[in-house]
């Protein structure tokens, strides 16, 4: 039986025989044997194997193998004499199966920029930092749904395909065969894209199941080429029913700090890699966003405090426009070092769902903007009324005979219902300090760039 190094490491069975695969990262000879050091993924660490020449292949094989090959090893656990590590494995049996040519090889002993790693999305998982991020994600992914299900939410498949676009959130991708004969033929009967978010589908269940969530895959078309955008990224969507704004910045709040302190109590290797390594100082900064409270500041206020600050922006600062990344960060960096809850957004640059103010200026949408990243998190309670929401439509020109579903939602048993989108991604990129959104998805996909 396979047995993974993390087992290994964390149960430490001495004078046992163990049996496992990995990968070689550096091999020394001296004399009469070798030192391997194998990884095999399941945790940061790896694990030294002492090759004896007594072994049959030593000559033919094992004095032949370099970084990047595969192994099977077998042998007996053993105190480590040596400093670094615990426990060593005398090998009994060492069997080299898969050869990567030294010569050809990319993934040398050297670190390597981050950028060139990119050229190699089918390598890089091999590498240190991106087989930390990989694992960490993993876990992420398993907390968000342990989050909701504790809570009583129950997840909704939303679909991929979708005929509604919601918002215009961003521009969408195009769903055709290919073979339609004229313009007007589409295969649903009707133009369909690749979704933005599953919000509008997540509102119906929640008016039916009360608490719900989806987290999948979301496309955008658009054409921004930053450290925070993907055409295809993950995203994490609550949605509740007779819940207003402020129960949604509650829950928005408590999910950031439970996943944080999540990534910080089950991945602690990992995360100490990224400490020392991607951003020094993560791990106090992270324990700072759970213990403190999250500043609440309505968009009204941020912008005066954005007019009269001592700093110049790229963008203009104005009421009516939307913040742009660099008042974000200006905002949670340098005023509160802290994340912040951006409230009360003006109609004009908002959705149509979004429930209007008494105002009648500002709708009751709410951001978290957090140090570092800017917009984590994008949501708000959203307009029961129907005759607003209605009004709401018309004005942003949709064509209500597309949404007769969703305005029956206001019509037959409508409450009051909040939501957001917390983009997992950025959560990611959050708890691993890594600067570039490409770093944190196995394949990222942006303008130009899907290579595998
Ligand atoms: P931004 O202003 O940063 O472009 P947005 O306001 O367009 O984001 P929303 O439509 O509110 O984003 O989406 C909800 C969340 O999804 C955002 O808060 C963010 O975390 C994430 N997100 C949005 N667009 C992207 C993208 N292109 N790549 C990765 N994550 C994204
Ligand atoms: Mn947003």
């Amino acid at each position: 039986m396979k047995t993974r190094i993390k087992n290994i490491l964390q149960e430490k069975p001495v004078g046992q025989l163990v049996s496992l695969g990995g990968w070689v990262r550096t091999k020394r000879d001296t004399g009469s044997f070798s030192f391997v050091e194998i990884n095999d993924g399941s945790c940061l660490a790896n694990l030294q194997i002492i090759a004896d020449e007594k072994l049959g292949n030593y000559v033919s094989d094992i004095k032949q193998v370099s970084t990047g090959s595969s192994v099977m090893v077998e042998g007996t656990l053993q105190v480590s004499p040596a400093k670094g590590q615990d426990v060593e494995v005398h090998a009994s049996c060492f069997r080299v199966i898969g050869k990567a040519d030294p010569e050809t090889y990319p993934l040398q002993k050297k670190r390597h920029s981050f950028e060139f790693l990119r050229e190699l999305s089918h390598l890089r998982p091999r590498t240190n930092a991106l087989g930390a991020v990989s694992r960490v994600r993993s876990r992420l992914s398993y907390a968000v749904h342990q989050f909701f299900q504790d809570r009583g939410f129950a997840q909704i498949h939303t679909p991929i395909m979708t005929t509604s676009d919601c918002e215009g959130a961003g521009e969408m991708f195009q769903v055709t065969t290919g073979q339609e004969k004229t313009k007007a033929e589409h295969f649903f009967g009707r133009p369909a894209g690749l979704t933005v978010s599953g919000q509008l589908q997540a509102e119906v269940y929640a008016l039916a199941l009360g608490d719900v969530y989806t987290f999948g895959p979301t496309f955008r078309a658009e054409n921004s080429n930053t450290s925070r955008h993907l055409s295809e990224f993950w995203m994490v969507e609550p949605e509740m029913a007779f819940c207003d704004l402020q129960g949604n910045m509650e829950l928005g709040t408590e999910i950031i700090k439970y996943l944080l302190q999540d990534a910080l109590t089950h991945c602690p290797e990992d995360m100490q890699l990224f400490d020392k390594f991607i951003e020094k100082g993560l791990l106090q900064k992270l324990e700072n966003i759970v213990q403190k409270d999250f500043v609440h500041i309505a968009y009204t206020e941020a912008v005066e405090r954005l007019q009269n600050a001592p700093k110049k922006f790229d963008y203009p600062v104005k009421w009516g426009l939307d913040l742009q990344s660099e008042h974000e960060r200006y905002l949670s960096e340098d005023v509160f070092q802290c994340p912040i809850i951006v409230t009360d957004y003006p109609a004009s640059i908002k959705p149509f769902y979004m429930r209007v103010n008494d105002d009648r200026k500002t709708v009751a949408a709410m951001d978290i903007l957090v140090p570092g990243i800017g917009e984590i998190i994008g949501g708000s309670q959203r307009e029961e009324r129907y005759d607003v929401l209605e009004a709401r439509m018309i004005e942003a020109g949709i064509n209500l005979a597309d949404y007769t579903w969703y305005l029956d939602l206001r019509r037959y048993g409508s409450v009051p219902h909040s939501g957001f989108g917390l983009g997992f991604e950025r959560l990611v990129q959050l708890v691993t300090g890594m600067a570039n959104i490409r770093e944190v998805i196995a394949f990222p996909r942006t303008p130009g760039s899907a290579p595998c």
